[in-house]
């Protein structure tokens, strides 16, 4: 039997919900044996037909559904850009932490005083060496409750290596005001190194440090050396 396809593709939705009748059911099916044009249609219709077809609320629910996942999608991005950020941020200020504001007493037993005298106007000058030949960044004076005078050499936790055109903090001649102190030390509280105490009685400055501490100065500062 020779249906043309075009008949049979008409009938193939009815044959697939199997409600044609008998005889158009059997020219269908002898039609199918021979032609795989119309074998493939009948594949898409049921393909199709198994799909699963949703109601007009159930697609407004998977709408608002793939909205959601958007936007908690959105949302996921966000938190990891800031939370980057705020880990860069700890990250840098650890940094800066590390570089600019930590610093530590130089160890009392790489401290060297020597040459220590007094000048005409009552400053104590001494000189100060750090046996590691590692910077100092600065200072710190304290007078503790018995009235003893400290002055503490501060270097950072990551110490920079002395550089060679700078002035040399780390080999030079200081000052130290006694003012109303009985004792004066270099090096941390408790723990430095005795310069001067009351009754005790120092060499005058020679000329040279005289004069190189002859400018008018506020307080303790650094002569070069
Ligand atoms: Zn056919």
């Amino acid at each position: 039997m020779n249906t043309p396809c075009g008949i049979i593709q008409d009938l193939l939705p009815l044959y697939h919900d199997n409600v044609c009748g008998a005889e158009s059911r059997v020219l269908v099916e002898e039609h199918l044996k021979a032609c795989l044009s119309c074998k493939a249609t009948l594949d898409t219709i049921s393909e199709e037909l198994a799909r699963p077809v949703y109601t007009a609320d159930e697609t407004k629910l998977i709408k608002s559904m793939r909205v959601i996942a958007r936007r908690v999608r959105t949302k996921s991005f966000l938190i990891g850009v800031i939370l980057t950020c705020l880990l860069c941020s700890v990250l840098y200020i650890g940094y800066l932490g590390l570089i600019r504001w930590n610093f530590n007493p130089v160890p009392v037993s790489l401290l060297q005083v020597s040459d220590v005298s007094q000048l005409a106007d009552g400053r104590i000058v001494y000189h100060l060496s750090v046996n590691d030949n590692k910077d100092i960044s600065f200072f710190r004076f304290t007078t503790d409750w018995s009235g003893s005078r400290y002055a503490t050499p501060f270097r950072n936790v990551i110490e920079e290596k002395q550089q060679p055109d700078a002035v040399s903090l780390f080999n030079n001649y200081y000052l130290m005001d006694i003012g109303d102190a009985n004792a004066c030390y270099v090096g941390p509280e408790g723990n430095g190194i005795l310069i001067w105490k009351s009754g005790m009685k120092l060499p005058a400055a020679s000329t040279e440090l005289e004069k190189l501490f002859s400018t008018p100065q506020n307080g303790e500062s650094i002569g070069k050396g």
